[in-house]
């Protein structure tokens, strides 16, 4: 099969790989429908995580059954599946909390690589949720959103108790902030406030819900935040960015009391200790356990309630991979499809 791999930081390659097989009973393989590259995949890509040479890349996925292991009941072949970055069984203690990314038999799906035309599935009965039915070609990029971008803009917003009666301020204008904009409106907030300079983002943000943008960053957007809420700073925050300004940035614009929903992914910076004891407020957040949303999700996206695949804003065939991430590193596109 054909498959994308980092050969090297600036280096993205599509390469022939070899066809998953089933390895345990648990596994299935699917046949992808369209893939995608993440605001994440960008680290290693910029050389500031490495994973060493030749690495398979690629954690969000849909597509279709196309074999299942022997122990595997509920999915079955032909089905139409959505899952979620961390592979889970769904039913151990964490899993039934609904920690799903922290799952005790959990295995990340970027490891796995699902930049490619087929890819293995471990878990599958947990991992993945099926369509009601083979869903038409226009519902795919919304459906792809669910396993990851919007799953961890959803747990974003639930984290920050969006909701009725709340202001909400979203730190982050890639799809995982834009997507937290909606659920934001979906969980019924009152007044959404993204922070976004660039105009195609903020339009977007508006259509997804966003009733106020601010463009000012670091202290100055704390500032921006505090005087659009009468002095005290939003009740929900949002962080999706995971820099070490933007993660200030977000626990400032949070009121005291109120709740920070963070989902950036993040792996350098440091949280000043006095600022948050001094902030008072609620702080929740990391991997995002996508697989606790899907149902409601896949439900939503069915019923053409919600149209998360807009932040899709390139669709490109899976073998010219390297343009997708280019464009996403330069900041011309929020988010490339790959079509395999
Ligand atoms: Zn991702
Ligand atoms: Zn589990």
């Amino acid at each position: 099969m054909r498959g994308v791999i980092l050969q090297s930081p600036g280096d993205v390659r599509v390469a022939d790989r070899p066809d998953p097989k089933i390895e345990q009973p648990t596994d299935a393989i699917i046949r992808l429908s369209a893939t995608c590259v993440c605001g994440s995949d960008l680290w290693p890509y910029r050389g500031a995580e490495d994973h060493g040479p030749m690495v398979p890349m690629g954690h969000e996925y849909v597509g279709v059954v196309e074999e299942v292991g022997n122990e595997v009941t509920t999915i079955k072949p032909g089905q139409f599946v959505v899952g979620s970055f961390w592979a889970c069984d769904n039913t151990c203690e964490i899993c039934r909390a609904g920690y799903q990314a922290y799952c005790v038999n959990r295995t990340l799906m970027g490891m796995i690589g699902t930049q490619a035309e087929l890819a293995r599935i471990p878990l599958a009965d947990g991992t993945l949720v099926a369509t009601p039915g083979t869903p038409d070609a226009e519902l795919i990029p919304s459906l792809l959103a669910a396993s990851d971008v919007l799953g961890t803009g959803w747990f974003a917003a639930v984290a920050a108790e969006a909701g009725p009666g709340k202001t909400v301020a979203v730190v982050g204008d890639g799809a995982v902030g834009l997507l937290g904009v909606l659920a934001a409106k979906q969980l019924g907030a009152e007044r959404i406030i993204a922070m976004s300079r660039h105009e195609s983002r903020q339009q977007l943000a508006r259509e997804f819900g966003a009733t106020d943008i601010v463009t000012e960053r670091g202290d100055e957007g704390v500032a921006r935040v505090k005087e659009l809420t009468g002095g005290l700073g939003a009740h929900s925050v949002i962080e999706a960015v995971g820099t070490q300004q933007s993660i200030q940035q977000a626990i400032g614009a949070t009121r005291p009391g109120g709740h920070l929903g963070f989902v950036g992914y993040t792996f350098d910076a440091a949280i000043p200790g006095a600022e948050l004891f001094n902030a008072g407020i609620h702080v929740h957040g990391g991997p995002a356990p996508v697989r606790r949303f899907l149902p409601e999700l896949i439900d939503l996206i069915w019923n053409r309630q919600i149209d998360p695949g807009k932040v899709f804003d390139l669709h490109l065939p899976l073998e010219d991979a390297a343009e997708g991430y280019r464009a996403m590193d330069e900041r011309r596109a929020i988010k490339t499809l790959l079509k395999p």
